[in-house]
């Protein structure tokens, strides 16, 4: 289990979105409410990502990562406050039993303006997800995209663990699907991901967080998630960070697309 947090809308100071509210992210680190059976405390380590306008008006997804724990790093308090985005992704980190500790293994993990957090267990993941990619490598294949989804890519996984290498398998659907831009390839791309996934390995806990810094989209399977969208802003996080009633508990197996203004909520298989 680790705990994640997704926020699109007007600018924030990026440092806020992990130490606000009561509940904060920086609190669910070692007094989380809703574990379902995924560990104690989180504890292994935390990343936060932002979004920046570049002068060509490419957005980019940047990122902090420290493999220690949230609440002894003076960054969160000394460095963070001073970044200003309109988008934040946020995750605290409880490593899976035989999953290295490291700072690569740490989400959010990005690409371009992608940003991804996976809170949950790929059960056999090397098996697993080498079967995956071998199943959607076919269909690149036939696409003509012989570059997807082979050994070399799995190999470019930043950490030896599931959420890393489900961040290279996801990269690959995103790459699939619509063009750049298209927000409706996000939603199939997980989708595709979390149905192979459960087809070899029923048991998977795939509580997935992906944003492009414009929209928000999770998945919900086995763990917590609650949002909390206005017409100003999106909020998606495993709990609830204040006691504002408007946050709403999502149910297992759905998908989650949210913005500033639009929340669907939508069967996940
Ligand atoms: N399995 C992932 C990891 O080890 C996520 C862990 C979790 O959700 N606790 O990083």
């Amino acid at each position: 289990m680790c705990r994640h947090l997704g926020y699109i809308g007007p600018p924030v100071r990026v440092g806020d979105m992990v130490t606000l509210g009561s509940h904060s992210l920086h609190t669910q680190a070692w007094a989380p409410r809703d574990m379902r059976h995924g560990g104690t405390i989180n504890a292994d380590g935390f990343g936060v990502a932002w979004w920046r306008v570049g002068a060509d008006d490419t957005v980019t997804a940047s990122r902090y990562r420290n493999a220690a724990p949230i609440w002894t790093d003076p960054a969160v308090d000394e460095v963070l406050p001073q970044l200003e985005s309109a988008a934040v992704l946020a995750a605290v980190r409880s490593a899976t039993v035989g999953m290295p500790v490291e700072r690569s293994a740490c989400a959010p993990f990005t690409r371009d303006r992608w940003a991804f957090s996976h809170n949950g267990v790929v059960p056999d993941w090397r098996r697993t997800l080498t079967g995956v990619a071998e199943e959607f490598a076919l269909i690149a294949a036939e696409l003509g995209a012989e570059d997807l989804f082979t050994p070399a890519r799995l190999l470019e996984a930043e950490s030896a663990t599931d959420a890393a290498t489900l961040w290279v398998l996801l990269c690959d659907l995103l790459a699939t699907g619509a063009p750049d831009g298209e927000w409706s390839a996000a939603p199939a791309a997980l989708r595709l991901l979390v149905s192979a996934i459960l087809d070899r390995a029923p048991e998977a806990r795939l509580n997935l967080l992906l944003s492009d810094g414009a929209q928000l989209w999770a998945t919900t399977c086995h763990h917590s998630l609650s949002v909390l969208v206005t017409d100003d802003f999106a909020l998606v996080s495993s709990e609830p960070f204040d006691d504002d009633p408007r946050w709403r508990s999502i149910p297992d197996r759905s998908l989650v697309s949210a913005r500033p203004g639009a929340l669907s909520v939508d069967a996940l298989l």
